[in-house]
C-alpha cells in the first residue's frame, strides 16, 4: 500500500524478524482514527494524532499533507483535521473490516477481548475483498465486536439512545453491567482490564470524588478510576 509509513519517517522497511517491534501505520489508520474522533464528538488536531497512533508529530505533519493532498481530509485554519466524503468512504471500509476481524478472532478463535484490537490492526491491512465477503457470510453484518461495538463507530447520542451512560456518570449505589469501551487507546483497555473491567463486567460507582475520579465496585474489587478513563467506558443499567 502506497501509504505504509514507518513510526520512523523515511525508514527502510525492516527486516521480517524485527516486524513485531514496528507498527506500521497506513493511510486507513489515520482515517480510521479521524473518524472515530468525530463520532465521539471530538475534534482532532495533528497532536491528537500522534498520541493516539504512537507517532512522531513530524510523522502525522507528513501523513495529514499526503492525506490532504490526496483528497482524503481537509485542514482548514483552525488546524482541525476533517474527513471529506472520499476520506469517510476509506474510514468507513477500514472499520467494517476492522469489526469483522475482532469478530472472528473473539468468536472464532476465542481470543481475549483486549488482545483483539491490536491484532485486527495489524490484520486488517491484508485482507482481500473475497475474505472479507467470507467473514460477513460467516458472521453477519448485525453483531457488535468483542468491545462491545456496532460495525461503524457510534456518538455519544447514538449510545445514549442504546440506553447507556458513561461510567463516569452513572448513579451512585445503582447495579450497571459494562456494555462497551472506547478501543482506540490500546494503552486505555490494557489499564481497564487490569482494573477488571471489560465488557459484561457488573460494576457499581460508590463514590464520586471531589478530583474527579470515581470509587467503583468490580468482580474482583473496589477500585478508583479517573475521568479519562472512566468515561471511556459505557455502562447499561442492571434490572435487579
Ligand atoms: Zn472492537
Amino acid at each position: 500500500m502506497e501509504y505504509h509509513d514507518h513510526r520512523l519517517a523515511g525508514a527502510a522497511p525492516e527486516p521480517k524478524n524485527t516486524m513485531k517491534e514496528i507498527i506500521t501505520i497506513s493511510k486507513e489508520d489515520y482515517l480510521k482514527a479521524i473518524l472515530e474522533a468525530e463520532s465521539e464528538g471530538q475534534t482532532v488536531i495533528s497532536s491528537t494524532l500522534a498520541h493516539w497512533l504512537s507517532v512522531s508529530p513530524p510523522a502525522v505533519t507528513m501523513a495529514l499533507k499526503r492525506l490532504k493532498r490526496d483528497g482524503y481530509v481537509e485542514v482548514k485554519g483552525d488546524g482541525i483535521v476533517r474527513l471529506t466524503p472520499k476520506g469517510k468512504e476509506t474510514a468507513y471500509h477500514t472499520a467494517r473490516r476492522h469489526h469483522l476481524i475482532e469478530r472472528m478472532l473473539s468468536e472464532m478463535f476465542s481470543m481475549d477481548w483486549y488482545r483483539v484490537h491490536d491484532e485486527a490492526e495489524r490484520l486488517e491491512h491484508a485482507v482481500s475483498p473475497a475474505f472479507e465477503a467470507k467473514l460477513i457470510e460467516r458472521l453477519g453484518e448485525k453483531g457488535l465486536c468483542p468491545h462491545g461495538n456496532s460495525i461503524l463507530p457510534e456518538s455519544p447520542e447514538q449510545l445514549k439512545k442504546r440506553g447507556l451512560v458513561p461510567l463516569f456518570e452513572a448513579t451512585l449505589d445503582v447495579n450497571y453491567t459494562v456494555s462497551c469501551l472506547h478501543e482506540r487507546d490500546p494503552k486505555l483497555l490494557a489499564f481497564l482490564h487490569h482494573s477488571g473491567i471489560g465488557p459484561n463486567a457488573r460494576v457499581k460507582v460508590i463514590e464520586r470524588n471531589y478530583d474527579e475520579t470515581v470509587t467503583i465496585q468490580t468482580p474482583s474489587g473496589t477500585i478508583t478510576l479517573g475521568r479519562p478513563a472512566a468515561e471511556k467506558v459505557w455502562v447499561k443499567r442492571r434490572k435487579r
